[in-house]
């Protein structure tokens, strides 16, 4: 038996960040879009928990204990009292350290695809608040399409989309730390007063009418000043894109990956193909939006577990 469960990227069309609290955390108001970029986790029984992962940025992806995926699957195990035994093999799609949520989005397929294999029918609730404790994206990767996201992250209210947008996400060489891009936003906010962060009512308004253009004159990334001072060669990155046609650049999240709202598919297919000639990113892929969170695409009965392409293992 083998389950595999499809979750999607992210993109943060507003990105308030609030001053820091006193636990460290910011409170925000974030407007999460899924969008059509994903990373698949198959879990199959095993012995023990082993971890396995395939694709472009595979290399830089932890195989030990502080992978999301793992730390999941021992969360579930644990509130149901049982081991992890389990094999979770993750085909990696989503860009590694890039801002668009590819760690969370495999925690939530992991305890879709657990759940799952264990016969477990956990209720919503609860997976929910398993992924909150697992991390602030984690609750949005579970349930994808659009959702405004309050406290540090984690308290969603879904929100309406009235149609598809279509996007350009272009990924930067190296990574960005999440945590060292809000040290930088209280850095570059110092002695400067920080408004409570509140969601647009614009941006809502464009979310729900499927209006590229008014989307495009509400996007906000808070974290963007700080994720270009730490790298400041995304700027050339969304010159270039918006010199491309685009209706709106800015950084995905912390970053470093960019991101390009078009007018419509086949702008976003020129786009992409303008940013990738411009050599100012490592690549440029098209991906629609919104897009459903963590769902179950297949059950294989009795998987070859030898055509599991792996790069390593850990036991
Ligand atoms: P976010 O947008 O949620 O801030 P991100 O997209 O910037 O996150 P991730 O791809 O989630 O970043 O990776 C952040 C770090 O998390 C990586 O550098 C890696 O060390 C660690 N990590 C743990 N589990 C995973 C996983 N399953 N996939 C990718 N990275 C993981």
């Amino acid at each position: 038996m083998s389950i595999t469960v499809r979750v999607p990227a992210k993109v943060n069309v507003q990105l308030a960040v609030g001053a820091p609290r006193p636990d460290g955390y910011h409170d925000l108001a974030n407007v999460f879009l899924a969008v059509g970029l994903y990373d698949t986790v198959t879990a199959t029984p095993a012995d023990g928990l082993r971890l396995t992962v395939t694709g472009p940025d595979a290399a830089q992806v932890p195989l030990d204990g502080s992978n999301l995926a793992a730390r999941a699957a021992l969360a579930l195990a644990e509130r149901a009292g049982r081991t992890a035994d389990v094999h979770l093999h993750i085909a990696k799609d989503i860009p590694v350290a890039g801002g668009m949520a590819g760690g969370s989005a495999d925690a939530a397929a992991a305890l879709v695809a657990c759940d799952a294999l264990w016969g477990l029918a956990t209720p919503r609730e609860v997976l929910l608040s398993i992924c909150a404790d697992l991390g602030s994206d984690v609750p949005f990767s579970l349930v994808g399409e659009a959702a405004l996201g309050t406290g540090r992250g984690e308290k969603l209210e879904p929100l309406e989309v009235g149609g598809t947008f279509h996007w350009v996400f272009a990924a930067a060489d190296g990574g960005l730390s999440t945590p060292a891009v809000y040290r930088e936003f209280d850095r570059l906010c110092e002695g400067r007063e920080v408004p409570a962060p509140t969601a647009s009512p614009a941006l809502l308004a464009a979310l729900r009418e499927g209006d590229p253009h008014a989307l495009a004159a509400t996007v906000d990334n808070d974290l963007q000043p700080a994720a270009l001072s730490l790298n400041p060669a995304l700027a050339a990155t969304l010159a270039a894109g918006t010199e491309a046609g685009a209706l709106a650049a800015l950084v995905s999240g912390s970053g470093p990956t960019t991101a390009f709202l078009a007018e419509d598919a086949p702008a976003a297919a020129r786009i992409a193909e303008a940013l990738t000639a411009s050599g100012t990113c490592r690549s440029a892929r098209v991906a629609a939006s919104p897009a459903p969170g963590a769902t179950v695409v297949g059950q294989d009965p009795e998987p070859d577990r030898d055509t599991v392409p792996a790069r390593a293992d850990q036991g």
